[in-house]
């Protein structure tokens, strides 16, 4: 008989983990406690609307396409992707001017140009210096599993650490390059989908403007969620068997060795392995023991969370003129913003904010002539929000996005509207204090300093997703599934595994 893994919790993570223990020959089950896959990827439909809940840049195409291979699968079989003209609009609340990234570094140079004199040829050079960290990101340290400090001290941080920029700050780094608050805030914005501030943020990170400005965006045509079907029907296809509604309620262990889970059912299911793509947070501190957690309360209650979401889905009566695929609208006051998030939590009166309007790409979304927007405010996590509260602060987004992005009488035109912010977080995932990405990647809680994929007092418990190596991300997260792989396979080579 093989032998078997079990999997608690279908987030990209776990079903990317899954797809290739089963490809590998391992008898594989999934537990997922929601009746949907895909955790934070999640989707609803509603009234005609399809929603996708959570993320919605497919970035870094050459990720995916990597983990595909590994499958022995092309993502052309699966996923119909377009890439995005514009990239994305930003709407800039200082001056009420947009600017269009249209991943065309002509095109984009010159805008940059037109906005501050030598900032073309700046942006030429920044993109050269984001290209090579992600070159060497991707061959020396995404993938790779950290045992000692000195398996990211080695001689390349050493020797490179400055040219990688691994120690400086993102926004320190980016105004070597940029005068104008604009365009700083444009190389910055990136730092968000990391749970980070630029004022935090370690400048290696600059590799984030390698994927949107030189790589493109990308959209898979059907929604995110396209994304999440292939990633389950590649894991059933290789004899993973995944299991819905199914929540784990405690891992089982035996002298220190993990046996399998109990199910909130009550069934038992045993197993060799147990690798948990749940939170780390939740895995810790509910499904095991005291005595054989790797981290006391202490330590997480130190920890640095991404920040919290408080989202709109719109369902909207007419097409919007102004919004292309991807908006973002940036605040005037930058700092304020991150401090509102991370310093001095409350609920930002200037928010920055991004509109996804897929319908203006992707007819499947929305009815005829209806357009389909999820709005984001990133907020701190673990803020309490009374009803009230939340009505009165969606109303002002409306209101934002009225006044800043054009989009005149957008209250009398909605026909659908959900609210999800903190707690839904909380409840729908276990997510620690309601973040919406997990353990914020500020120096401190990256490579080495994240917690590492495998429990240190439990032998055969691993963990994949964004709570450990490489982080937050979905294409990251299907690293962390690699990672898992090579963890328990005790294979310690530094790149993208070849062969499985
Ligand atoms: C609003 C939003 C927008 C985002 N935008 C982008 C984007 O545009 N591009 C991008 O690349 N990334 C984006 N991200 C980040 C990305 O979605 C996440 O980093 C990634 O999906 C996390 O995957 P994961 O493997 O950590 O699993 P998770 O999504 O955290 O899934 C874990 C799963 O475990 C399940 N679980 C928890 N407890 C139990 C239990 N006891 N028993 C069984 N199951 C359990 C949960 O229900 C969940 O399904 C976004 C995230 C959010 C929230």
């Amino acid at each position: 008989m093989s032998k078997k893994v079990i999997i608690i919790g279908a987030g990209i993570g776990g079903l990317g983990t899954a797809g290739l223990f089963a490809k590998k020959g391992y008898e594989v089950e999934v537990f997922e406690k929601n009746e949907n896959l895909g955790g934070r990827a999640n989707i609803f439909e509603q009234d005609g609307f399809k929603f996708d809940m959570g993320p919605s840049w497919y970035l870094a195409p050459d990720i995916f396409s990597h983990f595909f291979e590994l499958m022995g699968e092309r993502v052309e079989d699966h996923l119909d992707l377009v890439r995005l003209d514009p990239s994305y609009r930003i709407f800039f609340q200082s001056d009420s001017s947009k600017l269009d990234i249209h991943s065309d570094i002509e095109r984009d140079a010159a805008a940059f140009e037109a906005i501050e004199q030598g900032a073309g040829d700046n942006l030429r050079k920044y993109l050269a210096q984001s290209e090579y960290q992600y070159e060497v990101a991707t061959q020396h340290f995404m993938f790779k599993n950290y045992d000692r400090i000195w398996d990211f001290l080695n001689k390349r941080v050493a020797t490179e650490g400055q040219k990688l920029s691994v120690f400086s700050r993102m926004h320190t780094f980016v105004s070597r390059f940029f005068r104008s608050h604009k365009l700083r805030q444009v190389m910055e914005y990136t730092m968000v989908f990391l749970g980070t501030s630029p004022y935090e943020a370690p400048a290696l990170y600059n590799l984030m403007s390698h994927m949107d400005f030189n790589q493109g965006v990308f959209y898979p045509q059907g929604g995110f969620y396209e994304l999440i079907k292939a990633l389950a029907r590649i894991a059933e296809k290789n004899g993973a068997v995944i299991r819905t509604s199914s929540p784990v309620a405690e891992i089982l262990v035996t002298n220190g060795v993990a046996k399998g889970v109990r199910l909130e059912s009550g069934d038992i299911a045993e197993a060799y392995i147990v690798i948990s793509n749940a939170d780390m947070y939740h895995t810790e501190t509910r499904l095991l023991e005291p005595k054989y957690r790797t981290f006391s309360e202490r330590y997480w209650q130190k920890r640095v969370m991404a920040p919290s979401a408080f989202i709109l889905y719109l369902g909207v009566s007419e097409k919007l003129p102004s919004l292309t695929h991807h908006n973002l609208l940036f605040s005037e006051d930058w700092r304020k913003n991150f401090a509102d998030i991370y310093d001095d939590p409350c609920l930002p009166n200037e928010p920055s904010l991004y509109v996804c309007a897929p319908s203006v790409t992707d007819p499947s979304v929305a009815p005829a002539e209806k357009e389909n927007l999820f709005v984001l405010v990133p907020i701190a996590s673990n803020l309490k929000m009374t009803e009230s509260e939340k009505h009165t602060y969606s109303e002002r987004i409306l209101s934002l996005m009225e006044a800043e992005m054009g989009i005149d009488g957008l209250r009398e035109k909605i026909v659908y509207k959900r609210i999800y912010t903190v707690e839904n977080f909380a409840a729908d995932y276990n997510s620690f204090k309601g973040s919406a990405l997990g353990l914020a990647h500020n120096l401190m809680q990256t490579a080495i300093f994240r917690p590492k994929n495998f429990s240190k007092k439990v032998k055969g418990l691993y963990y994949a997703g964004a709570g450990t190596n490489p982080g937050i991300g979905t294409q990251i997260c299907l690293i962390s599934a690699e990672l898992a792989y090579k963890r328990v396979h005790g294979i310690t080579s530094a790149g993208p595994l070849e062969a499985l």
